[in-house]
């Protein structure tokens, strides 16, 4: 055999101009923004716990975070016999999430520790792990959020407080009170409707007795149960009295499993980690929550929280895409300079870290007002700024993450990176806890029953008065549009968002980074500003702006 003889060879496959992966870094203690606000915000407390999930957060969870959303959970609607079980498989990663999140005590901090900065430690902690997955959060969110919701029926929540708020993650399917921890989610929406639930179609039939705390059979489906291997859920139903609310567990009382069959797991946008389904109840058994007739007043409780964790979460995507694309920008060159030099990606860059700014310091601003009014019942703020915040935040999401994912141009479309991930998400909370009209419409109901919610919003606002003018001339211009009330309902979007950004600025101004808040008002109060991002102004240190929010490796 004669033997061939090839050229030596060459060096095809040298990998030049690409940047360090970013990992292995604190998530936290990188975040100036982050870390500002959890000291201003009453959560300085909570720094060394906030620091240390901040060093895990960058280690396992980022590769947890890419096998969860790979290997995605099964619905295991009958075991190998035919006995329907309704069950789902998940990867391990999934499970350190989850592990890692409740030991963590992202679902219950506030309710175990409630001192003030609770709920701002939480948020901040929150935010941090979100950063490697998202769908994990929608359980702990959910599980976190119940307990209000809860306590409108002291007995109930007596048993099952101490089981949601445990700080063992027990994935086991078995009856609650043989796990060391338990978990909930919600199920109102059904096919007819989810914004208005006044449309639901299930029913409750009274067992024994009725009222609240009494048991009845449901009967009916919903079209969106996420996390359906909770332990319990909160659902809504209707008895001849009204829409009222139910706490229905996955195992009855004799030890055998409640009559809710999954009927599916939804293929859908956002993450792909968590297993949103379909359900039917036929005659499951459940107990009344809070007043017969009044389930959304109950409920509402629930869903507040959700809301406060869709700012929490969109913040927190949109903090991961900033940080990836100005790490990118800073490593990556074209045309003979880094990109992070190159002036018309500093706009860019620069705009995206303001945007991203605002959405923090909102956020937890928002989180202390829960820690306030846990501590005096006063909701006023709150009650407002929730539904304000909650509408811009997500509204602002997929557009930031969009333009992040550019900044990395190919490689930025890549699953590897992350991005594509980060742009999944970035509209579902937007449509979740109320999509965009909704809570606009909710800003004007709260303004017309609330008129005190009004004046702690515009309190906060107020006090940047005279430290920017054109806050002040915006503010001014703003109130004087609030009492126009012809066509308000078509005008809704603009006056909420004419809100949320008088609250980020006036926040921005007194404690954000001076550069941060004279371009924020400059951009979005004054008008000098594009459609897109990469618009601000001339004369902003965009250097200055960027830097302040790039992780340094
Ligand atoms: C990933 C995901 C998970 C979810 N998990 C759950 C869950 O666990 N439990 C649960 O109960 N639900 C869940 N949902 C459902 C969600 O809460 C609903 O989809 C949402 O409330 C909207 O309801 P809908 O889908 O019926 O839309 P619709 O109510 O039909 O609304 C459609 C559109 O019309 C707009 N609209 C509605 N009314 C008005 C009006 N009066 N004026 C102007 N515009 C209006 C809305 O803003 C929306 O844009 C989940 C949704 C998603 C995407």
């Amino acid at each position: 055999m004669s033997t061939i003889e090839l050229p030596p060879p060459n060096v095809t496959h040298e990998v030049l101009n690409q940047p360090p992966p970013l990992e292995n870094y604190n998530l936290f203690e990188q975040d100036r923004v982050l870390v500002e606000a959890l000291e201003r915000e009453n959560g300085g407390w909570a720094r060394a716990r906030a620091s240390e999930l901040g060093i895990v957060t960058g280690g396992a969870p980022l590769a947890w975070g890419v096998q969860a959303n790979t290997y995605t959970p099964v619905l295991r609607a009958y075991d190998r016999y035919g006995h329907r079980i309704d069950e789902v498989e998940f990867h391990p990663a999934w499970h350190n999430l989850m592990r890692l999140a409740i030991q963590y005590e992202l679902h219950a901090l506030p309710w175990r520790t409630p001192r003030p900065g609770a709920h701002v430690a939480r948020a901040a902690l929150f935010f941090t792990l979100s950063q490697a997955e998202a769908g994990h959060g929608c359980p702990i969110s959910m599980t976190f959020s119940s307990v209000p919701a809860l306590r409108a029926q002291p007995e109930v929540a007596a048993e099952w407080e101490p089981r949601l708020t445990s700080t063992e993650y027990d994935p086991r399917m078995l009856p609650a009170e043989q796990k060391h921890g338990a978990l909930c989610g919600m199920a109102m929406t059904e096919k007819q409707g989810g914004s208005d639930v006044r449309a639901n179609r299930t029913r409750a039939r009274a067992l024994s007795g009725s009222g609240p705390g009494a048991e009845y059979a449901l009967t009916g489906h919903k079209w969106f149960c996420s996390a359906p291997m909770c332990d319990a859920f909160l659902v809504l139903a209707h008895t001849d009295k009204g829409l009222s609310c139910f706490l229905m567990p996955r195992w009855l009382p004799d030890g055998t499993r409640n009559r809710m069959a999954v009927q599916r797991l939804k293929d859908k946008l956002g993450n792909r980690s968590n297993a949103s389904s379909e359900i039917e109840l036929d005659a499951a058994w459940a107990r009344m929550l809070g007043e017969e007739g009044h389930g959304v007043r109950t409920i509402i409780e629930m869903v507040n929280h959700t809301r406060l964790d869709c700012v929490i979460g969109s913040a927190s995507g949109m903090r991961q895409a900033v940080a990836q694309a100005t790490h990118h920008a800073a490593y990556r060159s074209a045309f003979g300079k880094r990109l992070v030099e190159q002036p018309l990606m500093q706009n860019v860059l620069a705009d995206l870290c303001i945007e991203s700014e605002a959405a923090t310091v909102a956020m937890m601003r928002l989180a202390r007002s829960y820690d306030d009014a846990q501590a005096t019942g006063n909701r006023h703020f709150p009650r407002l700024a929730t539904a304000v915040i909650k509408y811009w935040v997500c509204k602002r999401q997929p557009t930031l993450v969009a333009e992040a994912l550019e900044c990395l141009g190919g490689n930025g479309v890549v699953e590897e990176s992350i991005l594509p991930r980060l742009y999944r998400e970035a509209p579902v909370n937007g449509v979740w806890e109320g999509s965009g009209n909704v809570i606009c419409l909710d800003v004007l109901r709260a303004m017309g029953r609330e008129p005190e919610s009004v004046e702690a919003f515009f309190d906060e606002i107020e006090l940047a008065r005279g430290d920017d003018a054109r806050i002040d001339g915006f503010v001014d211009a703003l109130r004087s549009e609030l009492t126009d009330f012809a066509g308000i309902e078509f005008r809704a979007r603009r006056l909420v968002e004419q809100m949320a950004l008088a609250l980020q600025a006036s926040l921005l101004v007194r404690h954000g980074d001076p550069v941060v808040a004279d371009a924020f008002c400059a951009s979005r109060l004054s008008g000098d500003h594009g459609a897109a991002f990469g618009t601000l102004p001339r004369g902003i240190d965009c250097q200055h702006i960027i830097e302040r929010a790039r992780p340094q490796l």
